[in-house]
């Protein structure tokens, strides 16, 4: 059913209301349900009590909400990303995957959880090759064949058995109700389907979800999905065995294997051949962490299959190697670069599934092969890339290597919550359905959208004649670059962040991380940063304010290069705890429309900034 409707002002909700039993609830049809109001946001909040930081409004306060009732970081982390399942749809939902990293106060430790999703038994290293050829990028983003098995719901399930105090049916039933009353349509949500309205179109149930009357929901109006609540409702009712062995399962099975797609459509829409026994067969994994120490802190991540834990702390061990306190800026953004330049050309040539490959996880995270890869940056001069990948194994110090190939593009949308409670638990939360959009493809009568995360895999080796850890196989989880990272000080959370934007993720999380230990930034103004993300290429990609720089000008003249279409990078969130036991929520100031942060008692000192 459609699930926009116009929006009614207040002061006919009277006659509204008399004659909305006359009226159907279709789309462009005013109904008598109050019109959902904007729920305000502010990137920035500091007080007690616990915080909860999201890009988005309404998720951010049922995070803080549940908080507030007594629940703990855990079961605020599931009920947000639930919201956010219903009002940042085209980034996250039940329809694809993520990475959970929890710190738990009782007993000072990390945990993790891999929620990523799974190829199908059926799919081999030639998922996405045709007639010897790889099918184009854009072909497999728009299909079954790119769509793996959900984890998000089995990730909300874990996490809560294992480190929640309420249940599955209890934390997902605020966004239950946000998906059956509405929320406000903003300029982000509406743009987000304009961007994809082209591909929207060619599936009658995604068509009739978000592009009611023909055209995405107008800013301002109530926008609803009775569809998902519907589906929420049920996970409530019979738990997450309805989609991993049941009726909502098959119809994700269904839909993958004969994508619902208008036959008037000219699109040519792949099918695929994850099944019932594929969903049956998916476990969230628990896994450790991966840990750096930097600067006297212990930086904890996602290890494979991720790459942001292990490539963030490449990057730092590399960094150790220069004062970035003391540097200029200028030096300061050079090393930073060439950082990940390097560590990038190592991540691309061992990291990918550890259950398919040999990842040599401890010896990537080792010093003495950060100080080989320190060795090969200069302060005045950016190596040329493609840079050739080391051997961590054999670290030869200095050793260039022959043969370097660039990062293959991956698609760039996700959201990151990040949430603390009153007891100190911290929980850093990563998820996605992979392109902005995911499949495109939203399951029909479910309101749900299908990941299109396969297209993370390699669709063909990246440097012919070298072993490519990321093809396609059965069962295989595609590397990911998300970086959900949690900082301890002395055994204490510090801060916690993470952010989207595909493989631009490690960069930005490694960026906030050194704005904020090294260069004496507040959290919110390492968030807020111009950001370059340098992924061993020959041009960064970049933002426009990172070229208003004045340093960037010298940065060119030690051969950095820039690509010549700055775009947005990355929309963060983090929480930090302050010595006096307070803590700040900071999300992003500007980019997607801005983030909303969110203390459970705010509290500011008289004449505190
Ligand atoms: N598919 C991406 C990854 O797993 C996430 C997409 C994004 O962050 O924008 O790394």
């Amino acid at each position: 059913m459609p699930a926009h409707r116009t929006r009614t002002p207040r002061r006919v909700f009277a006659l509204a209301a008399v004659t909305a039993l006359l009226t159907t609830t279709g789309a462009g049809i005013a109904s008598a349900a109050p019109e959902a109001r904007p729920t305000p946001k502010s990137p920035v909040a500091v007080g007690y009590g616990g915080a909860v930081s999201s890009i988005d409004a309404d998720a951010t306060a049922i995070g803080t909400k549940v908080l507030r009732e007594g629940g703990n970081a855990v079961d605020a982390a599931v009920a947000v990303a639930a919201a956010l399942g219903v009002t940042d749809p085209f980034s996250a939902g039940i329809g694809g995957g993520g990475f959970f990293v929890y710190y738990d106060a009782k007993t000072g430790r990390v945990h993790t959880l891999d929620g990523r999703e799974t190829a199908p038994s059926a799919a081999n290293a030639d998922l996405f090759v045709e007639n010897g050829k790889a099918i184009p990028f854009a072909d497999a983003v728009t299909s079954g064949l790119s769509v793996g098995v959900p984890g998000t719901p089995a990730t909300w399930q874990q996490a809560l058995d294992k480190w929640g105090t309420r249940s599955f049916a209890q934390s997902i039933r605020p966004a239950e109700q946000l998906a059956r009353k509405g929320f406000s349509v903003d300029r982000t949500f509406h743009d987000q389907v304009a961007n994809n309205a082209g591909r929207f179109a060619a599936f009658p149930s995604t068509r009739s979800l978000y592009l009611p009357g023909g055209a995405p929901p107008v800013v301002g109006t109530t926008f609803r999905n009775p569809d998902l609540a519907d589906t929420y409702a049920q996970l409530a009712k019979q738990g997450t065995g309805a989609l991993y062995h049941g009726p909502i399962g098959a119809d994700v099975a269904k839909t993958v294997q004969r994508p619902p797609v208008d036959p008037a459509s000219k699109l040519n829409v792949r099918p695929g051949k994850l099944s019932t026994s594929d969903l049956a067969a998916y476990r969230a994994i628990e896994r450790d962490p991966t840990h750096t120490r930097y600067q006297g802190l212990d930086v904890y991540g996602m290890p494979a299959p991720s790459s942001g834990g292990l490539t963030v702390g490449e990057a730092l061990n590399i960094l150790e190697n220069f004062d970035l306190k003391k540097a200029s800026k200028a030096d300061y953004l050079q090393y930073f670069l060439e950082s990940t330049r390097f560590a990038f050309a190592d991540r691309n040539r061992w990291i990918g599934d550890p259950a398919t490959v040999d990842v040599p996880a401890r010896e990537l995270l080792s010093r003495r092969f950060a100080d080989s890869r320190a060795c090969l940056i200069s302060k005045d001069k950016a190596a040329t890339s493609p840079v050739a990948p080391a051997d961590p194994r054999h670290p030869e110090k200095c050793a260039a290597g022959t043969t370097g190939a660039p990062t293959p593009y991956e698609g760039e949308n996700t959201t990151h919550l990040t949430v603390a409670d009153r007891w100190g638990n911290v929980v850093a939360y990563t998820l996605t359905i992979e392109q902005e959009g995911g499949s495109g493809i939203v399951v029909p009568g479910r309101g749900f959208l299908l990941n299109n995360e396969l297209t993370d895999f390699s669709f063909t080796p990246v440097t012919p004649g070298v072993p490519d850890p990321n093809l396609p196989g059965a069962g295989k989880r595609p590397r990911s670059s998300m970086a959900p990272t949690i900082l301890l000080r002395e055994g204490r959370p510090f801060f916690a962040t993470g952010s989207p934007g595909g493989a631009s993720i490690i960069t930005t999380v490694l960026q906030v991380i050194l704005g904020r230990v090294d260069r004496g930034l507040s959290l919110e103004d390492a968030i807020a940063a111009p950001r370059a993300s340098q992924r061993n290429s020959a041009q960064a990609q970049v933002e426009q304010g990172f070229l208003d720089q004045p340093e960037t000008a010298a940065l060119k003249a030690r051969g950095q290069g820039f690509s010549d279409a700055p775009a947005e990078i990355g929309a963060s969130t983090g929480v930090e705890r302050l010595r006096d036991g307070r803590w700040i929520a900071a999300a992003e100031p500007v980019r997607r429309g801005v983030g909303s942060a969110q203390v459970v008692f705010p509290w500011r000192w008289p004449g505190e900034r």
